[in-house]
């Protein structure tokens, strides 16, 4: 058994026991507002154990990013010198390193309510902590509803705490009938904050040159330096060590670059809460993970090039974008507010203050309000409350009627709910399915048409978020791609499929992915992902279900079946003017597509080809549909114009050549 790391510096959090305890023991429900790092995350769920509130349940600490829950399980477990899934454990999508006797337990609010689709009640558990409810995730701000609900039901022995480092408390109290806000002072220094005369034409350069003024002319301290992604992070890395080790004057201290972000290796990720070395500074680059969910102790310097990557839903389109977008106030002074930890700091904003102060928002739009809500609606149909029509359910902040309805929509299309918005038995299971609704709906035709172990490798691949990217960009790395199966004409959904198999066939050698120019950790993912997928269709799908991912059947060779089940996905698509589109020959083609998303123009992503004949009954049912009766509310349909009509079907073939040009 491990032992009990140092006990770390007293943070606010725990100065205030007391009197969180008592609030805790008085009222069903607490907000508790504290500048990031004061222990809000760590601390909560240690106090509250040590006062017994688990004797009677589990204290659940729900976390929006997969990379906090796992990061601050395995603190805390350290703090009370426990192996992690022992007592403190954490549980995110597709991972749960829990025991029966876990009593604290770290969870992805996605799990959490995941859980109470089996369990409404979440008897389970005695405290349920809502951490980082600043961050507005789509799933805490359901969650937020749902405890309002639950604490009815439970008020006699659920507690539940929302936590935050910026949320307007007043405003969540109000929500929560009046709730005691606890204000908790943090203890940070003053930050000195620099603005640049104009915006950068480069933000990469413009941050590394800053970086290395302050390598050379400044004492020692940490440097924190917030990019935008993953691709700007490793560029910035290796530019700013190229540069560190050509540096003419040098600089007393050595120098340690290091990377973060949410798809970072766990055994790298660690490396950033290592203490640095004697005399040496270190340079962290990371996302927006490093604002609030994961506390960097040492950080003096701050470079804030003012951008992050947002993920935007256009429900009229059906598209997403990816798009960099200006951060908002709120996300400044958090950025700035992580250079004054231990001691006076300056962060260094790479844009004018005139922007700061008219350009950015107040605060980031909550992701509700930009996201695709199909998921989320699915869950609320399938949790059968009573009274629930979902147009009107309690939200701290609703969605628009407009992405509400695009989800009923897609829903029925798939036929996850009937004309009347009730939830059917297809939706049921779907609901069941950590995936997104389409790809539940694939698998579950895949299962009638027999080619489950097919879609269930798909489906693998696509949920576990990975690229199967290649590992090196070099002439060698695209001549070993080139010896990859090719999805035989039919997309790419036949590709990752073929890939996989022969990965299989080579009894998943880790040789055959270095070989092929494939990154094992990618692979290794989505077998993992696969495995835990089967073994929850196995429990919910009747009738037999042969999931081993062995060879395509022979009896198969145009993968018929597997495309005919995930034209299912059509939903979000519309092929309109692919009936007239002669050139393309008598037969129009029709794809699907994963995902349809705007970068510098709209492109599909993994698409397939598909039969007209399967696509049919869908439009037909598009024609049929009124909106209207879908939410489950009683009232009946008013007007024509939110009858959805043909023109919501977008033609494939059009995007097809965008994306065929940018290979
Ligand atoms: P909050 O939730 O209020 O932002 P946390 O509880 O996350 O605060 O952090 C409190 C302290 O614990 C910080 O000093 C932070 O650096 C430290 N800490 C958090 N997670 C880890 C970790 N995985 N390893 C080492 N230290 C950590």
């Amino acid at each position: 058994m491990p032992s009990p790391s140092p006990p770390p510096p007293v943070l606010p959090i725990s100065e205030h026991e007391d009197e969180i305890v008592a609030a805790v023991d008085a009222n069903p429900v607490v907000v508790v507002i504290g500048e990031t790092g004061s222990g809000k995350s760590t601390q909560l769920s240690q106090i509250l154990h040590r006062r017994g509130y688990t004797r009677r349940g589990a204290i659940a600490v729900t976390q929006p990013r997969r990379v906090a829950a796992v990061s601050v399980s395995r603190r805390v477990a350290q703090e009370l010198g426990v192996p992690l899934g022992d007592e403190v454990g954490y549980a995110i999508r597709f991972e749960d390193r829990t025991s029966e006797r876990t009593c604290i337990k770290y969870l992805t609010d996605g799990v959490l309510l995941r859980e109470s689709l089996s369990n409404p009640e979440l008897k389970q558990y005695s405290v349920i902590i809502l951490d980082e409810a600043h961050e507005r995730s789509l799933n805490t701000d359901i969650l937020l509803g749902l405890m309002k609900r639950l604490i009815k039901d439970r008020a006699s022995d659920l507690k539940v705490l929302i936590t935050s480092a910026t949320l307007d408390g007043l405003k969540v109290s109000k929500f929560f009938s009046g709730c005691p806000v606890l204000n908790i002072p943090g203890t940070l220094f003053p930050v000195e904050k620099f603005y640049s005369t104009e915006r950068p034409t480069n933000y990469i350069e413009s941050s590394l040159r800053t970086a290395i003024d302050i390598h050379a002319k400044e004492p020692p301290g940490d440097v924190l330096i917030f990019m935008t992604g993953k691709d700007d992070i490793d560029k910035m890395v290796s530019k700013l060590e190229e540069r560190i080790q050509n540096l003419e004057e040098g600089s007393c201290i050595d120098a340690l670059v290091l990377p973060l972000h949410g798809s970072l290796p766990p055994e790298l990720q660690v490396r950033v809460f290592a203490p640095a070395p004697p005399n040496c500074r270190r340079f962290i680059v990371a996302t927006n993970v490093a604002e609030t969910s994961l506390t960097v102790d040492g950080v003096v310097f701050v470079i804030d090039c003012g951008y992050v990557k947002q993920r935007q839903y256009n429900p009229s389109s059906g598209m997403y974008s990816l798009d960099v977008v200006q951060i908002s106030r709120v996300q400044a002074d958090q950025r700035a507010g992580r250079a004054g930890r231990t001691r006076p700091g300056k962060c260094y904003r790479l844009y004018p203050i005139s922007i700061y102060q008219n350009e950015f928002l107040e605060a980031t739009v909550p992701e509700i309000q930009r996201t695709s809500l199909a998921g989320s609606v699915l869950y609320l149909k399938s949790l059968n409350l009573p009274d629930i029509d979902v147009l009107k359910f309690d939200f701290l902040d609703p969605p628009s009627r407009e992405s509400l309805e695009d989800a009923l929509r897609q829903l029925y299309l798939i036929d996850a709910i009937d004309e009347n918005g009730q939830i059917t038995d297809v939706g049921r299971v779907m609901a069941e399915l950590p995936l997104e609704p389409s790809l539940s709906r694939t698998l579950i035709e895949a299962n009638e048409l027999g080619c489950l172990s097919q879609a269930l490798t798909v489906a693998s691949i696509l949920s576990a978020e990975i690229t199967l990217r290649s590992a090196s960009k070099d002439m060698d790395g695209k001549r070993k791609r080139q010896e990859l199966p090719d999805g035989s004409g039919w997309g790419d959904h036949i590709q990752l499929l073929q890939i996989f198999e022969s990965w299989d066939q080579s009894g998943y050698d880790p040789k055959w992915c270095s070989d092929h120019d494939l990154q094992v950790r990618s692979m290794k993912l989505s077998k993992d992902v696969r495995n835990q997928l089967c073994q929850i269709i196995k429990k919910i799908a009747k009738g037999s279900t042969d999931v081993h991912a062995r060879k395509s059947q022979k009896s198969d060779p145009d993968y018929r079946k597997l495309r005919r089940a995930l034209s299912t996905q059509l939903v979000q698509v519309h092929p309109s003017s692919v009936l007239e589109g002669d050139e393309y020959g008598k037969f129009p083609m029709y794809v699907i597509y994963h995902e349809l998303i705007s970068t510098t123009r709209p492109y599909m992503r993994n698409i397939c080809a598909v039969e007209q004949a399967w696509v049919e009954p869908i439009l037909k049912k598009l024609e049929k549909l009124d909106v209207n009766r879908l939410s489950g509310g009683s009232s009946a349909p008013k007007d024509s114009e939110l009858l959805v009509e043909n023109k919501q079907v977008n033609t494939l073939k059009k995007d097809m050549d965008v994306k065929q040009s940018e290979r």
